[in-house]
């Protein structure tokens, strides 16, 4: 049994994703290639903004943004500790500082009250400027984005939504990428859009921010690669897997179908037994990661007893950013976090993948069922 079973979908989709791929290896154009601009207009027309730019991966569109909003040393940015180290990591790149501010224990997604005291306490200060917030959508679950908007006009911040995770997911009808500002995704394979390397995308319905973000990708260009107007990146994505993501959109609508088919499945099956996923009313979830929250003290034997059934799982996240050595002699600033810290120690994310038989996700859900007695 595979935790991702990136093999079934291929074999799903193979005649068409090889067909995708053989035309550029045909036609030759390996960078920024037909298929990049065919790829963009599709994901704007998916997620409904105006403004795709595809990049080389989900970090890179989250510098990519920041960039953007030309966002650099004495800034503030506000974000999640229990996330993907990308979404911190960036911030510390472009030479600003990460502000942890901790998670609602429910959804896992940033705490919109603790956002506000924080950014209210590193304004009083006055040592640095907050500029913006980094939302994840994590899990595939959007954030609470209402309450974040009405944060972020108050105190002039930009929102930035890292959708890594996220795309696929809807907020009140609106599809992730589109909840903000500047919106970024990945396509590191494992995400629920993914291609077969690195990739990544920026969502914007801004056209100047978009412009700047075309200019960035290549060296800051002005009119060409060799007239360089700003400090960019070297960050486009590949026409090859540019291809072979064309495929997987015309399927992924239908494959978010069947994640959500997994999803119910799972939680008919466990909600009497251990803590499932939130999904408040009026959203949903593209399902990058269904996580459960083992009772205290008891998920290492709850793993081990499921390793021992042949049952994959992961640990998103064992650990909080805050408390990454990385961040031991790097600049930032962290509020309490204890629920992060304490989501840290319990949770752990089932198989989940559109391929999933109705069978398998029954075994799984037994097997949980019985190693939570084990482990008791
Ligand atoms: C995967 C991920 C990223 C980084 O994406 P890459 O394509 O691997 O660079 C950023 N943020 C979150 C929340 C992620 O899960």
């Amino acid at each position: 049994m595979q935790f991702i079973d990136l093999k079934a979908q291929y074999q799903h989709l193979k005649d068409d994703i090889d067909a995708g791929v053989l035309g550029v290896l045909e036609h030759g154009r390996f960078i920024m290639g037909p298929e990049v601009k065919a790829l963009e207009d599709a994901l704007s027309e998916y997620t409904g903004v105006t403004q795709t730019v595809s990049c080389a991966s989900g970090t890179d569109a989250l510098q990519l943004a920041l960039m953007a909003l030309e966002i650099g040393p004495g800034d503030a940015v506000f974000t999640t500790p229990f996330t993907f180290f990308a979404t911190a990591e960036v911030i510390s790149l472009v030479g600003a500082v990460p502000v942890f501010v901790d998670i609602d224990a429910e959804t896992y997604n940033i705490d919109p009250e603790r956002l506000e005291e924080a950014v209210v306490d590193v304004a009083a200060k006055g040592e640095l400027t907050p500029r913006a917030i980094i939302a994840v959508d994590l899990f595939g679950l959007p954030a609470d984005y209402d309450a974040l908007d009405q944060i972020a006009e108050a105190h002039g911040l930009d929102i930035i939504e890292d959708a890594a995770q996220g795309f696929g997911g809807t907020y009140h009808g609106r599809q992730a990428c589109s909840l903000a500002r500047i919106g970024t995704t990945s396509f590191f394979p494992a995400k629920p859009l993914g291609c077969y390397g690195d990739g990544g995308a920026v969502f914007t319905n801004d056209a100047n921010i978009a412009e700047v973000l075309r200019s960035l990708r290549v060296h800051g260009k002005g009119t060409d690669k060799y007239d360089n107007v700003r400090i960019g990146l070297n960050s486009r994505l590949d026409t090859l897997q540019a291809a072979i993501l064309i495929e997987k959109l015309k399927a992924f609508p239908q494959e978010l179908v069947d994640r959500q088919r997994v999803a119910d499945r799972y939680t008919s099956r466990l909600s009497d037994a251990i803590v499932t996923p939130l999904v408040p009313d009026g959203l949903t979830s593209s399902w990058a990661q269904y996580t459960v929250r083992a009772p205290s003290g008891q998920r290492a034997a709850i793993l081990d007893s499921l390793k021992a059934k042949g049952i994959p799982t992961a640990i998103y996240y064992g650990k909080s950013l805050h408390e990454q050595s990385a961040y031991s002699d790097h600049p930032h600033v962290a509020f309490p976090c204890p629920n992060s810290e304490a989501a840290a120690e319990c949770v752990f994310s089932l198989p989940m993948h559109p391929y999933l038989a109705d069978e398998e996700a029954d075994r799984i859900a037994d097997a949980v069922r019985a190693s939570i007695e084990l482990a008791a």
